[in-house]
């Protein structure tokens, strides 16, 4: 079964409507689809509406921002959530209204090395969105020509140590995992190897993300090379965890894969949807 688990839309820093997401997918031959924008579910009866009427499974998801020890974060990706939960929705909220003082915070930063109206900027990308991401600030510095394309405005200026980078308190990782739960969603890591953290505080993070109820992590990512991915593999079975599949799609011409063209997940792994659907 081709399936895909991590995907944005515009309702968060994806470029396509809800529906065209799930358009999309049916073309490339996903049959499932999660859509997981960051920190919102506004997406999904729309998402889910026209995945449904082109004969795709569909799992409701989203992509909660988590801040971890000190100053580390990781994105952790409810699948299977209702997303009628009240205490999910009031979580996500929370983490959506404090997005804006950070983008406040990250234009302000942008403004002392001479990069005027950022938060405007920004925000004309995200006219549709429920959120402003970082995505969104990458877009406008590309337009401005400060770089020339999304990844190397993070490399040069969003990324952790760059001067637009702004340190920001998002959910902590039991009330994601409270939240997800509630939800009767189960909790996956997002893109294992994309946090700038050693492996030994990944393996840290794993051990206490199982400990509180995490079930799976993302092996077959988008955002990961063939060896990632066995690293990954690793990683889910010293963990006892499950393996997700992930592009983490975000628009075309903007990713590292193509929605559906995810990896294919190892043989021996418990795919995370067994039993989801
Ligand atoms: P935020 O949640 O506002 O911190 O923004 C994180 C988002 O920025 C991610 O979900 C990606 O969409 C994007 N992003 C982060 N790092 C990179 C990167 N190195 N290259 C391209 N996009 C990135
Ligand atoms: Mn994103
Ligand atoms: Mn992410
Ligand atoms: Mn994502």
């Amino acid at each position: 079964m081709k399936v895909d688990l991590h995907c944005h839309s515009n309702v968060s820093d994806g470029l396509l409507p809800p529906a065209e997401v799930s358009r999309r997918a049916a073309d490339n031959g996903v049959e499932l689809l999660a859509l997981t924008d960051h920190d919102d579910v506004a997406g999904l009866v729309e998402a889910r509406a026209v995945a449904e009427a082109r004969g795709l499974r569909f799992l409701d998801g989203s992509e909660i921002s988590v801040s971890w020890r000190d100053d580390a974060s990781f994105h952790v990706v409810g699948l299977g959530i209702d997303p009628a939960n009240g205490a999910l929705l009031a979580g996500l909220k929370s983490i959506r209204d404090g997005r804006d003082g950070r983008a406040h915070r990250i234009a302000e930063e942008l403004d002392k090395i001479g990069i005027h109206g950022a938060y405007e900027g920004a925000a004309r990308y995200a006219e549709k969105a429920s959120i402003i991401s970082r995505a969104h600030f990458a877009r406008f510095l590309v337009e401005g020509k400060m770089s020339p394309d999304v990844k190397s405005v993070f490399d040069h200026y969003l990324a952790k140590g760059k001067p637009g980078y702004v340190p920001h308190e998002w959910a902590s990782l039991e009330e994601a995992l409270r939240w997800i739960g509630n939800a009767s969603g189960v909790a996956v890591l997002a893109h294992p190897l994309r946090y700038r953290v050693s492996r030994d505080e990944l393996r840290a993070f794993l051990g206490e993300f199982k400990d509180r109820g995490g079930q799976g992590i993302e092996v077959a990512c988008g955002a990961h090379s063939a060896e990632e991915v066995k690293e990954c593999a690793r990683l889910a079975r010293h963990f006892g965890l499950k393996g997700s599949v992930a592009s983490d799609f975000h628009g075309p011409g903007e990713s590292y894969a193509e929605l559906g063209k995810a990896p294919p997940l190892p043989d021996d792994l418990v795919p995370i949807w067994h039993g989801l659907i």
